[in-house]
């Protein structure tokens, strides 16, 4: 199902306190600004940019879908979900299971798409379930 992948993808982010993705992807998909200065805006490479909105493009079915869900669900996200790795240089720290890790945006995903996926899915059905409360109560 798109729409819970492309959850899924930005709450693993979350999780990972890697809040400067979810934010440049909501800028991305919402204000239609070129990657460039979405990239500067939020201190990650170009690249980057480019390879996670391609993720979310191709996660949620073309461009379209991707700025619907997106604008949709990066904010509820940024509400909702914790941040729950501690970031500091070049090290961080889960503070769930105390493992040291890189500060490095692959181990950290890593990290909590495999060490912690009840949270992962925890966190992942609250957000579908409010973009549902929410979609009942504007009908
Ligand atoms: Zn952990």
């Amino acid at each position: 199902m798109p729409l819970l992948d492309v959850v899924e993808y930005l709450v693993i982010k979350k999780l990972a306190s890697l809040d400067e993705i979810v934010k440049a992807m909501y800028d991305y998909f919402t204000n239609s600004a070129s990657p460039s200065t979405v990239a500067r805006k939020h201190g990650l490479s170009k690249h980057a940019v480019r390879g996670y909105s391609g993720r979310l493009i191709e996660k949620a079915g073309g461009f379209h879908r991707a700025v619907a869900m997106v604008k949709k669900v990066a904010p509820i996200i940024m509400e909702l979900v914790p941040s729950i790795i501690e970031r500091n240089g070049s090290i961080a720290r889960c503070t769930l299971c105390g493992e040291k890790l890189w500060n490095d945006v692959a181990v950290l995903t890593m990290h909590i798409k495999h060490r912690h996926p009840n949270i992962v899915e925890r966190y992942t059905n609250m957000v579908i379930n409010r973009i549902r409360e929410s979609i009942r109560a504007s009908t």
